[in-house]
């Protein structure tokens, strides 16, 4: 297939945001500015680094490329209403299985009325999908990782663990019916837009989406914040099959596995009765998990675990590029 009909194919009929003046179809995207801050991230996706094909259809592979995106922009706070997708598409891949890719990306922005406004499509040797995603968010109503104050509770959302038990299945050909959740956790993690933006009436929120795990967002947080980030082991939320794997597996998983797309992030305690309602009325799981506190002796901002009479240091041991 062409690149004119490839673009002509995956060409949405309609558009459903209304700042939108120009989608595809010239050489570039116009979106008219409105009175609200515009937020945008984007991630790379590389075949055989971020995802394969032993463990992911091409549907998959779409759906969580722009979950991820989608993720990041709860993170902040905001309601995604764009999206371009760049596509490295090497030989190997048939237009079939392209075209699969984009439907899983379809099935998540229909869900959360997202438009697919511009891209690029090129060949080359590895499948590469650099999706960027545009939000909005009330005027300087955006979530930081700098907002976290001692005094502040930890929450996060859904369990955590799921996708890497389910990568863990798919990898030691564990598949069966009761651990299908798992393995849907991972090809297709819900990104916590609803909640996220529900929150928006909380004066103050610190924020950060679970992609690397939770030792390593959290210490993101204690260090923008410059606090101390304490987690008690007990009360990290997980599903529950998640017993059926060895205790050290699941506390890899738990703090350094990622990928799950939850939330986490800190509040006032005064305000946590409100993010529970927040959380009943868009049927999200939260918990509790922790608490802020003064950053006394590390200036850079700390996180503890502490399991039963143990305190120790949380490290980042979550998976990091380029080290
Ligand atoms: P140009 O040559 O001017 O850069 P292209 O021929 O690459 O334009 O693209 C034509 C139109 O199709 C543009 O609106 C572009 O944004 C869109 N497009 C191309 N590839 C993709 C893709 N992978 N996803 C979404 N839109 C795409
Ligand atoms: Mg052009």
């Amino acid at each position: 297939m062409d690149e004119f009909s490839f673009i002509n194919s995956i060409k949405p009929s309609t558009y459903r945001q209304s700042s939108l003046i120009k989608g595809i179809g010239d050489d570039a995207a116009v979106i008219r500015q409105t009175a609200e801050d515009i937020v945008t991230a984007v991630d790379v996706f590389v075949e055989n680094v971020h995802f394969s094909r032993e463990t992911m259809d091409p549907f998959h592979v779409g759906y969580r490329a722009l979950a991820a995106n989608l993720s990041d922009m709860a993170a902040m706070g905001a309601t995604p209403t764009y999206f371009l997708v760049g596509a490295v598409v090497p030989k190997n891949w048939s237009s079939d299985e392209l075209h699969e890719i984009f439907k899983g990306m379809r099935h998540l922005a229909d869900k959360y009325a997202v438009d697919l406004i511009g891209g690029d499509t090129v060949s080359g040797s590895e499948l590469t999908l650099s999706v960027t995603v545009f939000g909005k968010v009330r005027k300087d109503k955006a979530r930081y990782r700098s907002a976290a104050r001692p005094g502040d509770i930890v929450f996060v959302t859904g369990t955590l663990g799921d996708s890497q038990a389910g990568f863990h299945i798919l990898t030691n050909n564990q598949q069966s019916e009761s651990n299908s959740y798992f393995i849907k956790k991972h090809r297709m993690p819900t990104p916590q837009i609803d909640f996220a933006n529900a929150l928006s009436g909380i004066n103050r929120l610190s924020s950060n989406d679970i992609s690397d795990g939770l030792a390593n967002e959290a210490r993101e947080i204690a260090e923008a914040s410059k606090v101390t980030i304490n987690l008690l082991d007990e009360a990290i939320p997980t599903s529950s099959n998640f017993n059926q794997f060895s205790l050290s597996l699941q506390h890899q998983w738990k703090y350094f596995g990622g990928e799950d797309f939850e939330l986490m992030g800190t509040v006032a305690e005064g305000e946590w009765a409100r993010v529970e309602e927040t959380a009943e009325k868009t049927n999200t799981l939260i918990t509790k998990v922790g608490n802020v506190t003064l950053n006394e002796h590390d200036k850079h901002g700390e996180v503890y675990l502490f399991q039963g009479v143990k305190k120790q240091v949380l490290k980042k041991e979550g998976y990091t590029h380029l080290k």
